[in-house]
């Protein structure tokens, strides 16, 4: 990609102008298969050359936690399912840890499609994506969602820095809480740091009690 074009995208993350699509008024809202339609068979950038599918979301429509990784992998990509692989298997456990399911709370990427070879994103290829995982938050409307990784973390709070600074601390995301941890995958590769990821999603436990007694945004 055009290095001034890379640039040019650095800088609009860091004005947090990604996380325009953060705020959809209620008017705009639609349902997940709202968007599920309007994502169609995404063209937007070049990823679609080489995915084999779309991998959207799952989980359910109303739930409470949103849990936002970086991009399928190559089960993912296979699948057609968000975090299926290790790292899915790990996420599991984290998830059953604060008394939840997978089918009680949302799970989905930044992209939606797998990078070549699991590179890292690119940042034109998350500006043409992200909108519409900001659609999904927005049809969800959950009370909070955990970011996995620096890329997720990053992403939706419009900031730079390494997770290591950015985790554990809730931090809003126009109308939206988020608690950045670490990637499951991250963790699988360096178990020490699970303590503190143990210590991340007891903050994630606390904000969604504390919740439950506000109506929903
Ligand atoms: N890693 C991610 O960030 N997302 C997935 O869906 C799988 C692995």
């Amino acid at each position: 990609m055009d290095p001034s074009l890379v640039a040019t995208l650095r800088y609009l993350q860091r004005t947090g102008v990604w996380l325009l699509g953060a705020d959809a008024a209620p008017a705009e809202r639609a349902t997940l298969d709202d968007v599920r339609r309007e994502l169609g068979d995404c063209r937007r950038c070049r990823l679609w050359e080489t995915r084999t599918q779309i991998v959207f979301g799952v989980g359910s429509p109303e739930a409470e936690l949103v849990f936002v990784g970086e991009a399928p992998g190559f089960h993912e990509d296979v699948q057609g399912e968000p975090f299926v692989g290790r790292a899915g298997q790990l996420l599991d456990r984290m998830i059953s840890a604060i008394g939840l399911s997978r089918d009680r709370v949302y799970i989905a990427n930044v992209l939606k499609c797998r990078p070549p070879d699991n590179r890292d994103p690119a940042p034109d290829e998350v500006a043409a994506c992200i909108p519409f995982l900001w659609r999904q938050i927005a049809a969800i409307r959950p009370r909070v969602i955990c970011a996995l990784g620096a890329h997720a973390a990053r992403s939706l709070l419009g900031v730079e820095g390494p997770i290591t600074s950015l985790r554990g601390r809730p931090q809003q995301a126009g109308r939206w809480t988020v608690v950045p941890t670490y990637h499951p995958a991250f963790l699988l590769r360096n178990p020490r740091f699970k303590r503190q990821a143990w210590s991340d999603l007891k903050t994630v436990r606390a904000l969604l009690s504390a919740s439950r007694n506000t109506p929903p945004g």
